[in-house]
């Protein structure tokens, strides 16, 4: 049979099952030779839903034609999984498709044999830090890098993650690159960056787009009250979308928030209701059927009248369903968050942003991103359904203008390294990619900052001025105590390594740093509980949050005076970690707490190996409880059950209840104890074997002689058995108070020596304390006391 122009067919014979049409379209035609012929980079722009996947896919087939390894970036968790999903088609074609999310789940030897690997920047970027690592070097064996979305580039934060992981990559494993993007205004620049010559350097304009978009920007009358303001941009978000709802069409708006989607929603109902706009579900039964499956109560009755919200905090199932039930268009209206402009492809007749401006737990009231905006109004106008696409932004009068021009011109790609320059270059030192003076201007000349400031010197430094910025750069990475330099060599130092592997700020660090240094300093006070609350909350990383009237009102009754010299964004942050390890977080501070503690357990987990790498044991030991404690909710008597696997809060509290305070309380009380605790007999078993593998000491004091006489001493020796599993702990024996000896060591067993002497004073009480540096363990103690006689 002839095969008509462009079939799939005709390219990839061997792979046509993998694609879900039968021919390619004009665009996919044009890019085709570049990615299949040849090795050549691409770059490719064209607009949202013109079929960019399939050129993923074409590059994807050469690989796998040439035995080799494909990786592919996409912007965001949701769509990771969605690949996996729909490259169900390589795996029926015999070729492996592996997926990495977590550290945890990760199988290497999975990921080792896969055909198509499937990660976000941030994977990627860990990974590729990590390629040394056995379990990482997969990433090392890659042949050919598909990023999907590449001006994410642009993206505060994860812009600057994504450049330096490809710049990483192509140096680990000179990997093709073929990189994808909605339509940019200098596509050139990043041809240059990633060296695509001309020929492979593409660029579709709007005459590519399947449905014509029509774009507009709508202002509404703006008053003094934020809530009410909101209201007002959601009637307006409503004028636009009816006539394309009575049409019978569909209407996506973006709001600012997971609870402005639910509001909003709420609303537009009643709206919709009182305008008697005729919303074509309201009289299907199997629908309302299917409907009463939803998880969430709100969603469940909102959907029923058309109208629908999706934000990520919603479960898995009912988001799957809500993206169903918009594509069938039983849900016509469907409010929700940026993330779905990223995520799933989920076109609408007509896209409405609705909220410009949104509250960032870390950094207050920020505008939406350009680049968001641009994402989310692409998804305007359904192929095959709509002849054309509508989308609005919604602004004050006052930033009318500016979304004008950006709706008119498009935006740059613009580098996001400059302003983490240092930690991004202190990474790549860390990992030892680069390791003399000449290796970091090689390596900036790797990255997009360098290549799109030469071709934008109004907006960017010069070549020279770039280079003396790393040198400086480099420079106060070694007065900082990050690298070590001898000559022209660079090495990274253990303060370097961890603020690498720990992805914190410079500042951040030193501020660590100088935490252990006061903690390992005898002259000063321990280390306490304050002090880790205090250095966490007060991180550069939380300066930009803000605190409300009302939320301001609570720091009393949490914290009394602590912190009251803090910033109020800073102290919002203390008080939400210190009601947080209580488990009684107010209601004011609830909406951003969630964030805050993410963050800060990050760096609590950080903190910790600080401690252990420039304090002691003890001090890891004192951050990991409180680490447990921010992360459960718990009380100080009960942190250490957290220690066991597969107890958390509602656990642990109904033990401690009970009387069960610690690992060791669990093993002795045995199955039959925490049955009587109220514990399942199943679980209670699983909770014993666990509590088995934990450190269980027992102490031998051997040669302690009840009391000696003044003037004498004798030699005696204290042995520390551990019959758990082994872990990392420091020993540390005192006498009356002073510090006779400390060890770190991974116990096991251990023998110190214990010298008795008949000194000044009547008693001499000897105190052992074992501290596990990586368990929320409260320290385990054990003391003896010899008098002295007269
Ligand atoms: P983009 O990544 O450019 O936004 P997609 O690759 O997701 O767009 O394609 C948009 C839709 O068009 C998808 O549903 C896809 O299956 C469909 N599509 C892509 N190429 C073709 C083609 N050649 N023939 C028919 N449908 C196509």
């Amino acid at each position: 049979m002839a095969t008509s122009a462009g079939a799939v067919e005709e390219f990839v014979p061997e792979f046509a099952e993998a694609f879900p049409f039968e021919s390619f379209n004009r665009m996919q035609r044009e890019a085709l030779p570049a990615i299949l012929d040849t090795d050549d980079n691409v770059v490719v722009s064209a607009p949202t839903a013109s079929g960019k996947t399939a050129l993923a896919e074409l590059a994807i087939c050469r690989t796998l034609r040439n035995d080799g390894t494909a990786l592919f970036l996409a912007p965001l968790r949701a769509l990771t999984n969605e690949k996996e999903d729909e490259w169900d088609r390589f795996e029926e074609l015999g070729y492996s498709v592996y997926v990495v999310t977590g550290e945890r789940d990760l199988n290497p030897r999975k990921a080792e044999r896969a055909d198509i690997l499937v990660m976000t920047p941030e994977k990627a970027d860990s990974a590729t830090r990590k390629h040394d690592s056995p379990r990482y070097s997969f990433i090392t064996d890659v042949d050919c890098c598909v990023i999907d979305e590449v001006h994410l580039l642009d993206s505060d934060r994860r812009g600057a993650v994504l450049e330096v992981t490809i710049s990483r990559l192509r140096r680990l494993c000179d990997t093709r690159v073929v990189a994808l993007s909605a339509t940019m205004q200098n596509v050139e620049d990043v041809a240059d960056w990633l060296d695509a010559p001309p020929e492979a350097t593409f660029e579709f304009g709007d005459d590519y787009r399947p449905v014509p978009l029509s774009a507009g920007v709508e202002t509404y009358a703006h008053g003094d009250n934020a809530f009410a303001d909101k209201y007002r941009r959601l009637y307006r978000a409503l004028d636009l979308a009816q006539p394309h709802i009575e049409d019978g069409g569909q209407a996506l708006v973006f709001v600012a928030s997971r609870q402005d989607t639910v509001r909003a929603a709420e609303k537009a109902r009643d709206v919709i209701a009182e305008r008697d706009i005729d919303i074509s579900s309201r009289g299907d039964y199997d629908f309302h059927t299917d409907a009463k499956e939803l998880n969430n109560d709100t969603l469940r009755q909102s959907v029923v009248d058309g109208v629908g919200f999706h934000h990520a905090g919603l479960s898995r199932e009912d988001k799957n369903r809500v993206e169903e039930w918009f594509r069938e268009g039983k849900i016509q209206l469907l409010f929700s968050t940026s993330t779905l402009a990223w995520g799933v492809n989920l076109p609408a007749r007509c896209v409405v942003i609705r909220d410009t401006k949104l509250h960032d737990p870390l950094e207050g009231e920020v505008d939406m991103s350009p680049l968001d905006i641009l994402q989310m109004l692409g998804r305007a106008g359904r192929p095959g359904y709509d002849d054309a696409g509508y989308a609005y932004v919604v602004c004050d009068g006052s930033d009318a203008d500016k979304y004008r021009q950006l709706l008119r011109d498009g935006k740059p790609i613009e580098s996001r390294l400059a302003d983490e320059l240092d930690s991004h270059l202190n990474a790549e030192i860390a990992l030892g990619v680069v390791d003399d003076i000449e290796d970091v201007m090689d390596w900036l000349e790797t990255t997009f900052y360098y290549t799109r400031a030469g071709s934008a010197p109004d907006k960017y430094d010069a070549a020279d001025a770039l280079r003396e910025r790393v040198s400086a750069t480099l420079e106060q990475l070694v007065d900082g105590g990050f690298v070590d330099q001898s000559g022209l060599e660079i090495e990274p130092t253990g303060l370097g390594k961890l603020t690498s592997q720990f992805y914190l700020r410079l500042d951040t660090a030193e501020g660590f740093y100088r935490l252990c240094e006061r903690a390992a300093d005898d002259e000063t006070p321990e280390l306490d509980e304050s002090a880790v609350l205090r250095t966490v909350a007060d991180a550069g990383e939380f300066d930009s949050v803000s605190a409300r009237r009302d939320e301001r009102e609570t720091f009393g009754a949490v914290l009394g005076n602590e912190g009251d010299d803090l910033d109020a964004g800073n102290r919002k942050v203390l008080a939400i970690l210190r009601a947080g390890m209580d488990g009684t977080t107010p209601g004011e501070l609830q909406s951003d707490a969630w964030v805050i503690r993410q963050n800060a357990l990050r760096m609590l987990a950080a903190l910790r190996a600080f401690c252990e790498r420039f304090a002691s044991p003890r001090d890891a030991n004192l951050v990991r409880q409180v680490e447990a404690r921010v992360e459960h909710g718990i009380s100080e008597d009960a942190v250490g059950l957290t220690a066991i696997d597969g107890v958390g809060k509602g656990r642990a509290q109904k033990l401690a209840s009970e009387g069960l305070e610690t690992p060791a309380d669990v093993r002795a009380a045995g199955v039959g104890g925490l049955v009587s605790a109220g514990l399942s007999e199943g679980l209670a078993e699983r909770v014993v074997q666990q509590a088995e593998s934990l450190p269980a000491l027992s102490f031998e004091w051997s040669g302690v002689p009840d009391s000696i006489p003044e003037g004498e001493n004798a030699m005696a020796e204290l042995t520390v058995r551990n019959a758990g599993d082994g872990e990392p702990a420091g020993v540390r024996v005192t006498v009356n108070g002073v510090e006779m000896s400390e060890e770190t060591r991974y116990l096991g067993e251990t023998t110190l020596p214990v010298g008795v002497f008949g000194g000044d004073a009547e008693e001499l009480t000897y105190e052992v304390e074992v501290a596990f540096s990586e368990l929320p363990l409260v320290p385990i103690t054990d003391s003896r006391t010899v008098s002295v006689e007269r």
